[in-house]
């Protein structure tokens, strides 16, 4: 990977300029520092802190917007939005929430980069998509309803940007295959060996009820490297369940995930798209991230393969989020996947799994 290709990591111009500052900032701190004998700060590692300091030569964002990337010394330290983990780099340390501290035994001199803090504000700038897809066969007050509910998930993406997306980034040009409602014995399986065979990442969003009677299948797709999302316990909406049910959802459904892969997993997609203020809200608490669509191959409402194609040819767009199903019954999807992938790749595309 080209580091600090500005091309793909224009964002980030913003952050070097800060992390300039920074270091500037803390060498002077530091100055202060080496002249305080009583100074305690925390280190275990044996460089001198000015060393490290003047070694720290960037802080990027990666493509997907999800991940803070620093360079010092040569290495590339990942840390992304969960988790606890502490990336001290002597005299700068930078915590999970991109936290820039001078010193690590003095917290109170922290500056704070809230433009990468969490996800909260840097998703900010992404055009949130309107959803595309048609099938022949939703005309009326059907389609009607289905426009509704489409302008919702927009709202929502745009309501709570660091909880809920339609689509990612539409300045990469990548999108992301995502199947529902699997596993079952045969088309997961066909899905995931056409993924495999293409060469491409890919997400899969399972039921409960279906992890637990298909636990084998579950296995090979964790083990072969494909990103695993929650789709609730046994497929019910979760608006019109109470809060403690939406959490069993959910809870039950990790809990078997994690006996089958070792894994919890923090991707969700509510069944039928259904969310509400309450739902998002409990599953925020969750630490779930919501992943919607942008892109709808209405390979639920539809079994013809041209049409599925069609809709991606005629809609494809950088960040798409693109559904599909992987279960019983959808043969039809499996079969025609290569053909998608083969198209989305001739457009220059990546494919990728949803950024956990
Ligand atoms: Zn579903």
């Amino acid at each position: 990977m080209n580091f600090f290709n500005t091309r793909k990591y224009f964002a980030p111009i913003f952050i070097f300029m800060l992390l300039l500052f920074v270091t500037s900032c803390a060498r002077n701190k530091q100055e202060n520092i080496s002249s305080n004998e009583s100074s305690s700060r925390q280190s275990s590692s044996s460089a001198s802190a000015s060393d490290e300091m003047a070694s720290v030569t960037g802080i990027v964002m990666d493509a997907t917007m999800n991940k803070i990337m620093i360079n010092a010394d040569g290495e590339e330290y990942f840390f992304g939005t969960e988790g606890a983990t502490v990336i001290a780099l002597d005299g700068i340390l930078i915590d999970d929430q991109a936290t820039v501290y001078y010193s690590a035994a003095e917290p109170k001199n922290a500056l704070k980069i809230d433009v990468i803090k969490n996800g909260k504000n840097h998703h900010s700038d992404y055009q949130v998509y309107e959803v595309k897809g048609t099938a022949p066969s939703i005309q009326g007050a059907k389609w009607d309803n289905m426009v509704s509910q489409r302008k919702e998930s927009t709202n929502f993406a745009q309501k709570y940007r660091d909880l809920v997306y339609v689509n990612l980034n539409p300045n990469e040009k990548a999108v992301f295959l995502t199947f529902d409602d699997g596993p079952d014995a045969t088309n997961t399986l066909s899905v995931m060996n056409t993924l495999i065979k293409k060469k491409v990442g890919a997400t899969f969003f399972f039921t409960g009820e279906n992890i637990k009677n298909n636990s084998a299948v579950v296995k090979k797709v964790h083990e072969n490297g494909f990103a695993i999302g929650l789709h609730g316990y046994d497929h019910t909406s979760l608006g019109v369940l109470k809060d403690n049910e939406v959490k069993a959802q959910l809870n039950n459904t990790n809990d078997l995930l994690e006996k089958i892969t070792g894994e919890r997993t923090n991707l969700m997609r509510p069944p039928y798209g259904d969310i509400n203020d309450s739902t998002i809200e409990i599953i925020g608490q969750l630490k779930q991230k919501i992943y919607l669509w942008s892109l709808d191959t209405l390979d639920w409402a539809q079994s013809d393969k041209e049409e599925i194609l069609r809709n991606i040819k005629e809609n494809l767009r950088p960040g798409d989020i693109i559904l599909m199903h992987a279960s019983y019954g959808k043969s039809f999807s499996a079969e025609i996947l290569p053909e998608v992938i083969d198209y989305i790749k001739t457009q220059g595309y990546e494919l990728k799994a949803l950024p956990k």
